[in-house]
């Protein structure tokens, strides 16, 4: 990877690995969120996909992951634009979208991969599997965005 590449190379130039590597592991992107249908509000819980390890925060079968969750959201530098107004604030792809900067505890930065947990801004332990919480009881488990 190409040093501070975040910083000076445009999303579509990177190489697949430089874009993989965007991601902080926070594991905020694969949690159900719940969409209110009159204000267009979107709440965030803490029940999360049941392929997320809640330790990790990690994907448990990223290389299949499309084929288990259909529903699962591929980024790509093309599909930013549609999709970064709902991923999670802190998310390294929404900022660098944005024109922003990562935070010092992004792993890139850091250099730790741990510092995006001690630092508040994961789900590490937080979440709850969606096959334990039937839907309607969903709302009892929104959160306020970690590390927000
Ligand atoms: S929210 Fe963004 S940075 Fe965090 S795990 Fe998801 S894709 Fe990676
Ligand atoms: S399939 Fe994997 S990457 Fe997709 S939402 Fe579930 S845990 Fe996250």
């Amino acid at each position: 990877m190409r040093e501070r590449f975040w910083e000076r190379v445009r999303p579509e130039k990177m190489t697949p690995e430089e874009w993989e590597a965007l991601c902080d592991g926070c594991g905020k992107c694969c949690l159900n969120k719940l969409e209110d249908e009159e204000t267009g509000e979107v709440a965030l819980t803490r029940v999360a996909c049941r392929l997320l390890d809640d330790q990790s925060c990690r994907c448990g079968q990223y290389a299949i992951r499309k084929t288990l969750v259909p529903e699962c959201i591929q980024l790509t530098p093309a599909t930013m634009k549609d999709v970064a107004y709902f991923m999670p604030a802190t998310c390294a792809y929404r900022l660098i979208h944005e024109g922003k900067p990562l935070f010092w505890w992004h792993p890139l930065v850091s250099g730790d991969p741990e510092s995006v947990h001690e630092a508040g801004v994961s789900m590490r332990g937080l979440t709850v599997p969606e096959f334990e919480v039937p839907e309607e009881d969903w709302e009892d488990y929104i959160i306020e965005e970690p590390g927000t």
